[in-house]
């Protein structure tokens, strides 16, 4: 597996910072591109491109002009955020430059898609995106704009037929797959903890896409607590047979690291590990049935320290086919930079010491009283057979 890949990268994403005490912490972002270059990933195996902001009409493709001027107004007055459009919540709070820095993040992932559909890269990361929440017409859950939504419209605008949208962050991917909620074209798979217990308390099985799309959304609703085993096995249960059925000419995929067990927002025990693996799946599905194209996105992720920047570097090297071996040492430098920024202790290996195992659904059968395989059986059967597969 070869081919050209580039990192999206512009410093001024981390301009996206809902201020101080907020969760989504923008030094996870910093951090991460300093693990990334303390591995040396940047010369060499991945191109940094910094892509411009995207403009309006880019940002039209999903959101509605009447939002993005809400979001303008409330960047260059904070407080005069208006809450109907979900802006200065406690969620969402409004802060100067919100426009500039959210369509940088978006541009990022726009100009990735642009990048792999025109064949100047196979691959194209953009970790400080992946913000899914985003409605188009409302800021929620710490996303302003859905760059993951517009990087996929942005293929359908380029002339893509089929694009698969695939979202392992702990969160239901509730933007996107409402923004393609009627389009044939989009295939949305999320994998999340099951909404009773997580926000946006959406993304049940029974979410299977509007009128004229049926099958076309599809959601995996994890029990909490599930741990690396679960996660994979929900995986492979799922993604790998729809991608092949549906036959996308581009993978999009969603990264968030917040399914960690370290993490403090989410309730899923998943390892660095084995979202290292998941990483690398995707990276072999896009090989395998989307002709090799693949941009991936970050996502949540709030053990800002411990988790995010290992997790996306593995992703980021994967994508620039050099991947890192797990028990690799992580680089002094990067430890010091840890501390000189935080003041905390950085993890000292690339790996949490699990080696990801799981049982293939398909092979071995079920067992009827496993919630987890009560799970995937609910998604089986809510949308195989609408892509002519059995449950
Ligand atoms: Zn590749
Ligand atoms: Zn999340």
């Amino acid at each position: 597996m070869s081919g050209r890949a580039q990192l999206m990268w512009d410093e001024a994403v981390t301009g996206y910072d809902f201020g101080p005490g907020h969760p989504m912490d923008p030094v996870r972002l910093a951090l991460t591109m300093r693990l990334v270059e303390a591995f040396g990933l940047h010369r060499g195996p991945l191109e940094v491109v910094a892509a411009k902001p995207a403009g309006d009409s880019t940002l039209g493709l999903v959101h509605r002009a009447d939002y993005i001027e809400a979001v303008r107004r409330a960047s260059a007055d904070p407080a005069s955020a208006d809450l109907d459009y979900g802006l200065g919540t406690e969620d969402d709070p409004a802060f100067p430059r919100m426009h500039e820095a959210s369509a940088l993040i978006a541009g990022q992932s726009v100009g990735a898609a642009e990048a792999v559909w025109r064949g100047e890269a196979s691959h194209a990361v953009n970790f400080a995106g992946g913000l899914h929440h985003a409605m188009p017409g409302g800021a929620s859950g710490f996303c302003v704009y859905n760059d993951a939504a517009l990087a996929v419209a942005r293929l359908l605008e380029l002339g893509a037929e089929r694009v698969a949208y695939v979202d392992v962050d702990v969160h239901h991917g509730d933007g996107v797959q409402a923004a393609f909620w009627e389009d044939p074209r989009v295939l949305t798979i999320s994998l999340h903890e099951h909404p009773q217990t997580l926000f946006p308390q959406t993304g049940w099985p029974e979410e299977t896409g509007g009128e004229g799309a049926a099958g076309s959304a599809v959601n995996v609703a994890l029990p909490a607590g599930t741990g690396d085993a679960g996660w994979l096995r929900a995986f492979h249960a799922v993604v790998p047979e729809l991608l092949a059925a549906f036959r996308p000419q581009a993978l999009v995929t969603q990264h968030g690291a917040d399914t960690h067990f370290e993490d403090p927002l989410a309730h899923l025990a998943v390892s660095l590990d084995a979202q290292r693996a998941v990483a690398e799946s995707c990276h072999a599905l896009a090989h395998e049935h989307a002709e090799g194209r693949w941009v991936a996105l970050g996502g949540g992720g709030y053990a800002v320290v411990e988790v995010v920047p290992r997790s996306w570097t593995h992703l980021a090297a994967i994508a620039g086919h050099r991947p890192i071996d797990p028990t690799s040492r992580v680089p002094e430098e990067w430890r010091h930079e840890v501390f000189r920024r935080t003041r905390q202790l950085a993890p000292q290996r690339m790996t949490d010491g699990r080696t990801p195992q799981w049982r293939d659904f398909a092979e071995g059968g079920y067992d009827p009283a496993d919630r987890l395989d009560q799970a995937v059986l609910a998604t089986r059967r809510a949308v195989f057979p609408a892509h002519g597969l059995l449950p």
